[in-house]
């Protein structure tokens, strides 16, 4: 099997550089899904406490055999525990779902100013601690925008997971996480499905001989980003895992990169209330 890419987070690590989004797979199914994902070959699944599928994650990695260093496993801290104590019990709870000791990626999910204020400014010095002590290898955040990384103090987040798909492809922001050393995580690389119905991505995957998945999949890969792609249906979740074989050409990729639009799928960080 080729060897998935991996890069080098700014900590250190090293992050595999495809990854396996759980999110909607409710936790009576996600054993079976990820268990299908692992044995395609993903070593690196994504997951978060408000899914609600971290034990249904856990029983996955526990029945998998597959040794716990070489899997990357990462959860998210939610919204309402950004204060110090309550992050603590956030992470605890995570490790205790997950029946690990140890994660690789603890993210903070959102800022969640709306709701909650600056106290994602707190969270971060939380996810530090946690650092220092082993809980967790890396840290990093989710949904921030450069005016929220600019509160945070001490070490700079590894990575910023943030929306990034071919009609949604955040240049400017990914130029200055870029800028920042900050490693992006595309997540809903598929655009929640719905970049799968772009036509030119469909005669793009044509002239290529694959499928319209792979295709933007390789377009994350190629732009140097962490890709998460979910899919809960067997097939899908091995052609996903497929791209290891075929290259676009820059002609292909600057194709792609022209479909840049306003098609978010999910909530902007700074009107987010959830
Ligand atoms: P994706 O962009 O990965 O798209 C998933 C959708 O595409 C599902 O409907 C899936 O259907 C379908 N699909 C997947 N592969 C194929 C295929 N090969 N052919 C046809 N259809 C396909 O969506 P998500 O929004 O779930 O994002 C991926 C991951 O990113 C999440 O699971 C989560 O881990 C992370 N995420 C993080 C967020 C954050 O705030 N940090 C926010 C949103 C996502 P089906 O499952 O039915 O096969």
């Amino acid at each position: 099997m080729t060897q998935v890419p991996a890069i080098q987070l700014s900590d250190g690590t090293s992050i595999p550089q495809i990854g396996f989004g759980t999110w909607r797979i409710p936790d009576s199914k996600v054993t079976g899904v990820v268990l299908a994902a692992l044995e395609a070959g993903y070593r690196h699944i994504d997951t978060a406490a408000i899914y609600g599928n971290e034990r249904g994650v856990g029983r996955a990695i526990a029945a998998s055999g597959i040794p716990r260093d070489e899997l990357y496993i990462t959860t998210k801290l939610w919204n309402d525990a950004h204060l110090t104590a309550d992050a603590r019990r956030g992470i605890e709870n995570s490790l205790m779902r997950l029946g690990l000791d140890r994660l690789d990626l603890y993210l903070i999910h959102w800022p969640a100013t709306l709701q909650y204020g600056d106290s994602y400014i707190e969270a971060w010095d939380a996810l530090q601690q946690f650092k220092a002590e082993g809980l967790t290898r890396s840290i990093g955040v989710s949904n921030f925008l450069p005016h929220h990384l600019d509160a945070l103090s001490g070490e700079t987040p590894a990575v910023d997971q943030i929306e990034v798909h071919p009609t949604f492809s955040q240049r400017a922001l990914r130029d200055e996480l870029t800028r920042r050393g900050i490693t992006i995580q595309s997540y809903s690389p598929l655009g929640s499905g719905a970049d799968l119905r772009n036509r030119e991505l469909a005669r793009i995957a044509a002239r290529n001989s694959k499928s319209v998945s792979q295709v933007i999949i390789r377009w994350h890969l190629q732009h140097g980003l962490v890709v998460l792609p979910k899919s809960q249906t067997p097939i899908r979740v091995r052609e996903n895992f497929d791209v290891l074989d075929f290259e676009l050409d820059a002609h292909a990729m600057s194709r792609i990169d022209a479909l840049d639009g306003d098609n978010r799928v999910g909530w902007h960080p700074d009107t987010a209330r959830l």
